[in-house]
């Protein structure tokens, strides 16, 4: 019996796990750019920074952390998500008694134990951002900007960009009980129905068809947001107008965590059936004060580089052809040789080509194999007459073209050739 990866996991293999890892290199430039500083935090955290911060009521808490005891016997909780140990860090650090706002950023794995299926896993990799400790509408903006430029910058075209305003402590309370009003007049289940009294917005979110054609006439919380919170939201509208970016209103959009107040926001990709969001975030002026720190108004998102990876897919812009893994392969023809191979191979490295060599004693027919297979454009074949007169073959792949240079300049010669 061999093992397999866990139900909804999977393994990232060469070559796309490179393309990958050049996906997350992408939508991190804008952040970088705008003067944001990585922070990594741990992989698990105490359970109760994410009951208390993500929020209890929540299909995240209420169903989906991989939960577990310690040999000491604490709660820990593997990480579903990275604001709640993003903002735990910074008041641990005190770093928001510092320059504000705290501009942060991070990449790394999330656990959640969801239905798997295509694009929805139960390990799966975000890269977020936030901005701690402000309250204007340029940073919320700014954000959004910065995500829609990293997806852009990937040739992505099928995303859209979809905005909101949840309103804040003093416009949400009339409206949560305005929509409670409506919702219990519904013909709902009896966990919906609880779920009115303890988040009434989420079942705004539910996607089950026989809910959501009961949800026309629902109160929207555009039509309750109060003075303040209009202004803020139309500032937001008008700086993404100003820098360009296409964005849609979607009065319903509410988000799976608690946290969040005033704007949100999430972009979808049209490639993906029903797993569709690539990205989301918004506002959460609360969750520093949830988690027992001081008023901390900030605004972040995450963004979904697997899902991202398969939008690219979709669009076609994955290269079929896998790059060169190397831009020289080395094949050594008996023991003296592939000493000598050895060596220049680690001279080659050190010049700044990359290089890698035929291992395990292959004849010369399967070295060559290995070096097409490498994608090297070079192979370097060094027999015992080659060695014996200090020269080696140099054969452009591309071309079949053979030439022998002296051992002594093939270093510089292949510098010259691949830069
Ligand atoms: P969230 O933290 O739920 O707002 O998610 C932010 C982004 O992470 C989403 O837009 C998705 O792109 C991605 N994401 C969330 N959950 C999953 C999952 N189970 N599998 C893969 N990607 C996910």
């Amino acid at each position: 019996m061999s093992f397999q990866a866990p139900k909804g996991t999977f393994d990232w293999l060469p070559p796309r796990s490179e393309q990958v890892l050049a996906v997350r290199e992408a939508l991190v430039a804008p952040v970088r750019r705008a003067g944001y500083g990585y922070i990594e935090t741990p992989v698990f955290e105490d359970t109760q920074l994410f009951a208390r911060g993500v929020g209890e009521s929540t299909d995240i808490v209420s169903k989906e952390m991989y939960t577990f005891p310690d040999k000491a016997g604490r709660s820990l909780t593997l990480r579903p998500e990275g604001t709640a140990s993003v903002v735990r860090a910074v008041l641990q650090h005190n770093l928001h008694n510092g320059q504000l706002p705290v501009k942060l950023w991070y990449s790394g794995s999330q656990f959640r134990y969801e239905r798997a299926q295509k694009g929805r896993y139960r390990h799966f990799w975000q890269v977020g951002a936030e901005a701690l400790g402000s309250e204007d509408p340029a940073i919320d903006a700014e954000l959004i900007v910065l995500a829609a430029q990293g997806f852009a910058s990937l040739g992505l075209r099928e995303v859209r960009l979809l905005v909101n305003s949840l309103g804040d402590q003093t416009c949400r309370p009339a409206y949560r009980a305005a929509l409670q009003e409506f919702l219990r007049g519904l013909d709902l289940d009896e966990d919906t129905r609880a779920r009115i009294e303890i988040n009434p917005l989420r079942v705004l979110d539910d996607k089950r068809p026989e809910v959501q054609a009961q949800l026309g006439g629902a109160p929207l919380v555009v039509d309750h947001l109060c003075a303040a919170c209009k202004s803020y939201h139309e500032e937001v509208r008008a700086l993404l107008t100003a820098a360009g970016v296409a964005f849609e209103d979607d009065p319903r959009l509410v988000r799976g965590l608690d946290y969040y107040t005033r704007t949100t926001f999430e972009f979808l990709h049209g490639g993906l059936g029903s797993q569709s969001a690539i990205g989301g975030g918004g506002r959460y002026d609360g969750l520093s004060e949830m988690l027992g720190g001081p008023p901390l108004p900030s605004v972040g998102w995450a963004l979904g580089v697997d899902r991202t990876f398969l939008a690219m897919e979709a669009e076609g812009l994955i290269a079929e052809a896998a790059p060169g893994r190397v831009q020289v392969y080395g094949v050594a023809l008996g023991d003296d040789a592939r000493r000598r191979m050895f060596l220049l191979v680690h001279e080659l490295r050190q010049a700044g080509v990359s290089a890698d060599m035929a291992f395990g004693g292959k004849g010369l027919k399967g070295a060559m194999k290995g070096a097409d297979r490498s994608g090297a454009r070079f192979a370097l074949i060094l027999g015992e007459r080659d060695l014996a007169a200090k020269a080696v073959q140099l054969k452009d792949l591309t071309t079949a073209e053979q030439t022998e240079v002296p051992l002594a300049q093939v270093v510089d010669v292949l510098k010259g050739k691949v830069q």
